[in-house]
């Protein structure tokens, strides 16, 4: 018997269900694996600190929000899901919106 992974609130609350199309749900799927093999580890699920909202859409959170994100145990699949979507709102994949949506690289100081 295979068990369901666990619904995925950040990024329903981003997309909505209706992104989550046919086509694309293997990918996010493999999404939801692998935030299931270690919730505990994955930031926007879990953030260190009740103020940091991955949805925040201050850059200073963003940038706070996207250091801790370039370490999440599903950063590849997360990657996977969210590159067709650059415009999602918040930080995804270890990018805040300002990177993804005017293609600024990540400076060392966000590092
Ligand atoms: S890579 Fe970032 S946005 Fe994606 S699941 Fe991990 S913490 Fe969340």
């Amino acid at each position: 018997m295979t068990t369901k992974p666990t619904p995925d609130p950040i990024s329903l609350r981003r997309l909505g269900p209706s992104h989550l199309s046919p086509a694309r749900t293997p990918i996010y799927a493999a999404l939801l694996r692998a935030i299931d093999d270690n919730p505990d580890r994955v930031p926007c699920i879990n953030p260190p600190s009740p103020g940091l909202d991955w949805l925040d859409p201050r850059q200073r959170i963003q940038d706070a929000a996207a250091r801790l994100c370039r370490r999440c145990p599903a950063l590849e699949q997360c990657a996977a899901f969210y590159e067709p979507y650059p415009a999602a709102p918040g930080v995804v994949y270890g990018t805040t919106e300002r990177q993804r949506t005017k293609g600024i690289t990540t400076t060392k100081a966000e590092r």
